[in-house]
């Protein structure tokens, strides 16, 4: 039996382990891919106090070696229920099951897919959710990224320092991420931005081939290698019956991290708020462990 049993080792859920490990719980996390979460995709963090520049993956192994020489068990598996069995709760992976006192959701969100057909078909063959992962295979080539947010930003950005041609397909014609990221991209000759547009087909039988691009004016189809989808992210959580979520999904929690739910506790960019940063993640992480552990000693905690 576990005190906290923590689902998903990005920057809250394992910042929520170094906090419950050092108040002493029995702690266990489960993570269905690798640590570090959506970090692990970003090569150069500038914003995370006392670490003027980190890349992702270093800065997520530096947490998660900080909660493993703490204690913290790792399990590598895919939580896929939560049962509420009141003072306890059953948390079942794809493999196996594990019994805890208190729950931690902090599974943050999964990127969000145009949803057209072909898109899944072709993921990995032309297709792709991450430029740092893939970006090199479409060295001298030409590839299109879709999405107006700062994450479309940076991919361009990092993109067009390795293709021949990028086009940068927005829906509307504002962006709605960092203007100097836009400046500094519109200054590049191998960039040309299609805005007012949307991704209509994805066309291709073994690989990506071609995309169709509606705009008010015109419907058109682009030759492209590569397109880069960055159109955001969304949340997951619906393995716990009767946890209350917004209208979008994310859990209805507020700055206490606590849920409707008993001895559940939500952390990082899963649950309603409004700015999505690693440093809110990591805050998440140290509320909602403080939160499990006053739970679990009856609501008493000494804070320091
Ligand atoms: P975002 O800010 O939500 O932007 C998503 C973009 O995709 C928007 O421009 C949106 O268009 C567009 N979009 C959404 N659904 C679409 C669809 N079905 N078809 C076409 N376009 C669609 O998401 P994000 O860029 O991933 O950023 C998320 C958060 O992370 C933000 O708070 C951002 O500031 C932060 N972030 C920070 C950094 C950093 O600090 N280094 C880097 C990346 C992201 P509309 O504009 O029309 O809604």
């Amino acid at each position: 039996m576990y005190d906290c049993l923590i689902i998903g080792a990005g920057p809250a859920g394992l910042t929520a382990a170094i906090y419950a490990r050092r108040a002493n719980k029995k702690v266990l996390v489960l993570e269905s891919t690798t640590y570090g979460g959506q970090i692990i995709n970003t090569l150069d963090i500038e914003n995370y106090p006392a670490e003027s520049k980190i890349s992702g993956i270093d800065l997520a192994k530096k947490m998660y070696e900080q909660a493993r020489s703490l204690g913290a068990d790792f399990e590598f598996e895919k939580a896929v229920e939560i049962v509420d069995n009141g003072e306890t709760k059953l948390v079942k992976t794809e493999d196996d099951e594990y019994e805890a006192k208190t729950v931690i959701i902090a599974t943050g969100t999964e990127t969000r897919k145009l949803g057209l057909e072909n898109e899944d078909k072709l993921t990995g063959r032309g297709v792709s959710y991450c430029a740092t992962c893939d970006g090199n295979f479409y060295k001298g080539k030409t590839v299109a990224v879709a999405g107006g947010g700062s994450s479309a930003l940076y991919e361009a950005s990092y993109l067009s320092d390795i293709v021949k041609k990028l086009y940068l397909i927005h829906r509307r014609s504002e962006f709605r991420g960092e203007e100097k990221l836009v400046h500094e991209l519109e200054k590049k000759a191998n960039v040309e931005f299609v805005l007012g547009a949307n991704i209509t087909k994805i066309i291709g039988e073994k690989k990506l081939e071609k995309i169709e691009i509606t705009s008010e004016k015109d419907v058109k189809t682009l030759d492209v290698d590569g397109l880069f989808v960055a159109i955001g992210r969304e949340p997951k959580n619906d393995f716990l019956k009767g946890l209350k979520l917004d209208d979008s999904g994310y859990v209805a929690a507020s700055e206490d991290c606590k849920t409707n739910i008993a001895g559940v506790f939500v952390a990082g960019d899963n649950r309603v708020k409004q700015t999505r940063q690693i440093v809110t993640a990591t805050a998440d992480g140290a509320v909602a462990a403080t939160a499990a552990i006053k739970y679990l000693n009856g609501g008493y905690y000494a804070t320091h």
